[in-house]
Order: C-alpha cells, then sequence, then structure tokens
C-alpha cells in the first residue's frame, strides 16, 4: 500500500497575530504541522502497520517546513518530497495543480490530507487535487477501513456519520477524532534525520500554476468594547436600549 500525505506547516495554533506592513509577521513564531495532517500522518502510520507499504510525506512550502516534514518522519512515515521553489507558491490553484503535477508522478493508493489548513482555512487543497487526478474524494474521516481494493469511511457531518465506500486509488482527508497522534520517539528522531528528503524540480509552466485570485488585505478583527449591562425598572430598560441602539449602535 503506497500512502501518500500532504503536510503543511501552519503557525502553533497558540500563537497571536501580529501584523508588519500588513502582512501576517513570521517573526519568533513557532510553527507545527497543521494538526489535521497529523490525524493523516497517524492514519497512514496505522494502515502501514496493518498492510504494510510506504509512507511518502509531500510539501509545497518555504524551507521552514523541514522541521514539521522532520516530526512526521520521527513518527515513522518513510520519506518525503519538500517543493520549496519559491516560483511555485500561489493561491489554492496554484497550489493544488503544482501538488498534483507531482502526485501523478509518483505510485499510489491512498492519498490522506487534513481536511482544513488551520491557518489560510480553505478546505480547498485536496478537493482540488482529488478532481486534477480524476479520482474519488472522502472528506472529514473519523474512520477508515481498508482491504486491498476498497475504502469504506465513516465521516463526520456536522455531528453526524455518513459512511461511504470507493475504490483505490481515494483521496481522504482526516477530521479530529480519527485517532490520537503519537509522538516520536527518541530512536525515532534520531532515523528521521537520516531518512530521505528530496526536493525536486517541478517542470510546470508558469502560466498553467497562475493564481486565480488576488488577496487585497489582510487586517485584524477591530477591537471589541466590554458588554453593557442595564439596570433599573424594566420599562426605564427598554427605552434605554432604544436609544443606545438608536445613537450609538444606530442599528435601529
Ligand atoms: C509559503 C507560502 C506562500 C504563499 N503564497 C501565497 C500567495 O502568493 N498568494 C495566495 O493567495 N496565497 C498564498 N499562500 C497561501 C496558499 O494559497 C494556501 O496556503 C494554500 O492554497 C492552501 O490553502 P489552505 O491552507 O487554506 O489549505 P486547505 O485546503 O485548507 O488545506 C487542507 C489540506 O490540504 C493540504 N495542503 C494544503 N496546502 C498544502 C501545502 N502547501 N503543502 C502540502 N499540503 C497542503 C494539507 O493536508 C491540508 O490539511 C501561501 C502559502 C504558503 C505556505
Amino acid at each position: 500500500m503506497d500512502i501518500l500525505v500532504l503536510l503543511k506547516q501552519t503557525f502553533d495554533t497558540e500563537e497571536k497575530i501580529v501584523l508588519k506592513d500588513g502582512q501576517i509577521s513570521e517573526e519568533g513564531v513557532e510553527f507545527i504541522i497543521n494538526p489535521y495532517d497529523e490525524y493523516a500522518v497517524e492514519e497512514a502510520l496505522k494502515i502501514k502497520e496493518n498492510h504494510g507499504g510506504t509512507i511518502t510525506l509531500l510539501s509545497l512550502g518555504p524551507d521552514r517546513f523541514e522541521s514539521s516534514i522532520r516530526t512526521a518522519l520521527a513518527m515513522g512515515a518513510d520519506q518525503a518530497i519538500l517543493l520549496d521553489d519559491e516560483n511555485l507558491f500561489g493561491d489554492e490553484y496554484t497550489v493544488s495543480q503544482v501538488l498534483a503535477k507531482v502526485i501523478q508522478e509518483q505510485s499510489y493508493d491512498l492519498i490522506l490530507a487534513g481536511h482544513v489548513a488551520v491557518d489560510d482555512g480553505s478546505g480547498q487543497v485536496p478537493q482540488r487535487i482529488a478532481e486534477i487526478l480524476g479520482i474519488p474524494f472522502i472528506g472529514t474521516a473519523v474512520k477508515i477501513e481498508l482491504d486491498d481494493q476498497h475504502v469504506t469511511v465513516h465521516r463526520d457531518v456536522e455531528g453526524d456519520t455518513e459512511v461511504v465506500e470507493a475504490s483505490l486509488p481515494v483521496l481522504i482527508t482526516t477530521q479530529q477524532g480519527l485517532n490520537e497522534p503519537r509522538y516520536p520517539s527518541l530512536p525515532g528522531i534520531m532515523k528521521a534525520k537520516k531518512k530521505p528528503l528530496s526536493r525536486p524540480d517541478v517542470e510546470i509552466e508558469k502560466e498553467a500554476i497562475q493564481a486565480k485570485t488576488e488577496t487585497l488585505e489582510t487586517y485584524l478583527p477591530s477591537k471589541k468594547s466590554a458588554g453593557r449591562i442595564l439596570f433599573g425598572e424594566i420599562n426605564g430598560q427598554a427605552k434605554e436600549l432604544i436609544q443606545l441602539l438608536h445613537n450609538e449602535a444606530k442599528v435601529i
């Protein structure tokens, strides 16, 4: 069973977002594996334990992604591909086109990815890739059962569960509840340093991966002022509330 895991590095979820010159500042920031991608890595490891095979991590991002890739290799993945050429970076369209192009050159039975990246949060990349590859897509998996030809997936649908079958190869995205990602062991960390990490050139025409969207502005949410509690007799409170909604909130 050849398994590809799409792995994105994101800001640590505890990080405070700071803007500098209209851009999100990466100064002093801790980076982690996108939490949903950790479930994908863990599930790949469990499938490999039962079915054998090879786990390859695939990432598109800058050099700093290597630290997260090494963590996933320390968890037990076998090898990794990092596409760190800035010419390949762009919007969801660009990222999916580039990743799909590289996937087409790999051998795979199963592709696992997070169902959303906790930073940019578009939840688009895996679906787009499955569409380009012409393979089934199953989102938000909380249980995956597999034989050599088929997969049965229990998927989270807003708190309910839907059971879906597909034949391999298939692309599945992972949801919280699927598993408990393991911590890398010390021997795992030592071994990970020597596991293969390739940074291949991707031959793809610039026009074919031209971003379809443009970020016009990035800004923080406006600061919320403290709430107000009205006191006193109920008719007086109602009158004061109307006056506040009219004069201050200007919503009536
Ligand atoms: C270095 C860098 C430069 C960028 N430059 C631009 C830019 O110029 N213009 C612009 O509009 N946006 C830019 N982005 C944002 C980029 O478009 C989004 O990160 C990307 O499209 C993925 O969208 P998402 O994070 O919302 O992924 P989602 O679709 O929410 O991610 C779902 C899953 O897809 C997989 N996945 C997503 N992205 C990657 C990846 N890069 N590598 C491997 N797996 C992945 C993961 O498994 C992830 O859990 C940049 C991002 C990075 C990291």
